[in-house]
């Protein structure tokens, strides 16, 4: 069947009705090596509306970034395969577009601003002319407009003296401005979704929420969609609306913000919240979940997560536990979790 280009299918910018901006629906994702197949994405399903930040939390490996990447169409295929599930944007299944389609909607209406701004950005053209490419490739701008918007989008996110440093290179900038002008080149072209993978990692706890507090900003001044991958459940704190929780390729746990911060309905959340330092604790050893994250190529029968978890029994061994609906907008993959929420309550 002929795939179908965005403009064939998608509507103009706020044609949305009631459906979500963005919708993951059992979307599976496998990796076929040589080594075997490794199932990086079993079944992730979540949704974002316009001015919605989700959180989507989890160590290296859960499939959070791997579940970004499809929905920006930029996975290798092969060796990657999607064989379930759909990503609807708009409600049209991105999964059925061309590639012409694909490429019409990635940075133009769904952006990504990746973790290693040093290594996305390119080393020997300056950071105006990178930002300005967007508007002359996208836009059909002129090189002289295109430096004009670059020069206005640095002073949007900040950048001190942004018409003089427009022709600097990026190793002449920070590691946080240069997050900064990776944010730049992610907005450019007003998308409206934006999917931040990691990005503050690499810097400072300072910088950190310099970071987050411009994309916050950014997000309410557009009412862009945001999702924000991260591994650290104390940066997204402030910011978020909702977090979904991946270990193994799957959601463990989905929760509004302050529910999951006051009472977390999944060991693994728990032990991520356990895991943030506080300053009433000091002086006490810092919590560590115990154990490794599992090889995706060897995965643990029943849970996944019970080789590591404090209230593991029996069945969890051999019953692998659904996503119990325990709110309308709360589940938890735990045969248990009235048990964690309770005791996290106590
Ligand atoms: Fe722990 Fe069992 Fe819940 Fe898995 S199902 S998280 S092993 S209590």
């Amino acid at each position: 069947m002929k795939k179908r280009s965005a403009t064939d299918v998608l509507p103009a910018e706020g044609g949305l009705g009631n459906e979500p901006l963005l919708t993951v629906d059992n979307l599976h994702v496998e990796f076929h090596t040589r080594a075997g197949i490794v199932r990086a994405v079993n079944g992730v399903s979540y949704s974002l509306s316009a001015g919605e930040t989700l959180a989507v939390l989890g160590e290296s490996g859960s499939g959070k970034s791997v579940t970004a990447q499809a929905i920006m169409g930029i996975l290798d295929m092969p060796p990657a395969v999607i064989p379930k599930g759909e990503i609807r944007f708009h409600g049209t299944n991105l999964l059925t577009l061309s590639e012409e389609g694909r490429t019409q909607v990635r940075g133009e209406r769904i952006a990504m601003i990746f973790q290693d701004a040093l290594s996305a950005l390119n080393p020997v053209f300056t950071v105006g002319w990178q930002i300005s490419e967007m508007f002359r490739v996208h836009r059909g701008m002129s090189k002289r407009d295109g430096m004009k918007k670059a020069v206005e989008l640095m002073d949007k996110v900040r950048i001190p003296a942004a018409r003089q440093r427009v022709n600097d290179y990026p190793h002449q900038f920070s590691g946080g401005m240069r997050q900064r002008i990776m944010i730049a080149m992610s907005i450019a072209l007003d998308p409206e979704v934006l999917i931040a993978d990691e990005p503050t990692t690499a810097l400072d706890v300072t910088v950190q929420a310099q970071i987050m507090e411009l994309l916050a900003e950014l997000q309410r001044e557009s009412n862009m969609g945001l999702i924000l991958i991260t591994h650290d459940l104390g940066v997204v704190a402030d910011v978020a609306d909702k977090i979904s929780v991946m270990y193994a390729g799957r959601i463990v746990e989905n929760a509004p913000v302050h529910d999951i911060y006051k009472a977390p309905a999944h060991p693994y959340s728990k032990g991520l919240l356990d895991s943030i330092p506080r300053v009433d604790h000091k002086g006490q050893e810092l919590y560590a979940i115990k154990g490794l994250p599992p090889n995706l190529l060897d995965m643990p029968t029943g849970c996944a997560f019970h080789p590591r978890c404090p209230y593991r029994q029996d069945n969890c061994v051999t019953d692998v536990p659904p996503l119990y609906e325990i709110s309308g907008v709360r589940s938890s993959a735990c045969h248990y979790w009235r048990e964690v929420l309770d005791g996290s309550r106590g």
